[in-house]
């Protein structure tokens, strides 16, 4: 099932995506999804953040190859830092290029979308806490991620936080295959088996140290072949089956996104 959330111009609520339709859905898909009879063609909704994240808790290093074109050691733990909810933008929403960085990259990722409370739990009981999967990008500005020794600058500005378009609640994490396209071309290319600290054992990790709410997202970190990208860009994050997150990068001058 494809969890989605929209607007049709009036009201924000939550549906299940069809292929060229979405259907509401009664309260919230954190509790049993049961349809409605609101039907909407999808060319009559603009789709939203899938969720609404209390936080956004992304990993630094989470695969070999991205440690080694950052020439760092793989970390012994799980390396954890915060995208804010005020960076979080939906699909085909602009992403606007800070005018005090020279180097805005995308970083394609996994995102692991939490279904309920989750506080201490252990690696076996996480899978319980997981409502499903949706694409991420954790935008960075590169050279102000090397300036500061905290990440939240680098990491946190408005719109630097694209995630979408839909959460698939069918997938089994071990099967995702993630790939990163700047302007069509092919950048970043991985599989959730190539994770360092794999889903599960993330979920439980962050659990410890923070209690996780229905709607946060882990970012479980990106793999090699990052890159930066310049106002103009078309920048897409792709996961099997799950679908093509895409984003604007703009000027400032340029943005008008509208949540
Ligand atoms: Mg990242």
């Amino acid at each position: 099932m494809k969890i989605v959330r929209f607007t049709t111009g009036f009201a924000t609520e939550y549906g299940v995506l069809y292929e060229d339709a979405v259907i509401g859905i009664e309260g919230s898909p954190f509790e049993a999804v049961k349809e409605t009879h609101r039907h909407y063609r999808i060319s009559d909704v603009r789709l939203l953040p899938p969720c609404v994240p209390s936080k956004v808790v992304a990993l630094g290093v989470n695969y070999r190859s991205h440690a080694k074109e950052m020439n760092d050691r793989p970390p012994d733990e799980p390396l954890l830092f915060i995208k804010p909810p005020s960076s979080v933008i939906g699909p085909e929403d602009k992403i606007i290029y800070p005018p005090s960085s020279k180097r805005v990259d995308y970083e394609g990722e996994i995102g692991v979308v939490i279904k309920s409370l989750a506080r201490q739990v252990s690696r076996e009981e996480a899978g319980q806490h997981i409502l499903g999967y949706t694409c991420v990008n954790d935008v960075t500005a590169r050279d102000l991620q090397a300036k500061d020794k905290q990440w939240t600058r680098a990491k946190g500005f408005d719109t630097f936080c694209p995630i979408g378009p839909c959460i698939e609640t069918d997938l089994f994490p071990f099967s995702l295959k993630l790939e990163t396209y700047l302007n069509g071309e092919l950048k970043q290319q991985a599989h959730a088996g190539q994770l360092i600290f794999p889903v599960e054992e993330l979920v439980s990790f962050i659990s410890h140290v923070m209690t996780l709410l229905p709607g946060d997202v882990i970012a479980t970190g990106t793999p090699e072949g990052i890159g930066p990208m310049q106002p103009g860009d078309t920048i897409e994050v792709k996961i099997e089956g799950i679908g093509t997150l895409r984003n604007y990068v703009v000027k400032p001058e340029d943005s008008s996104n509208k949540e």
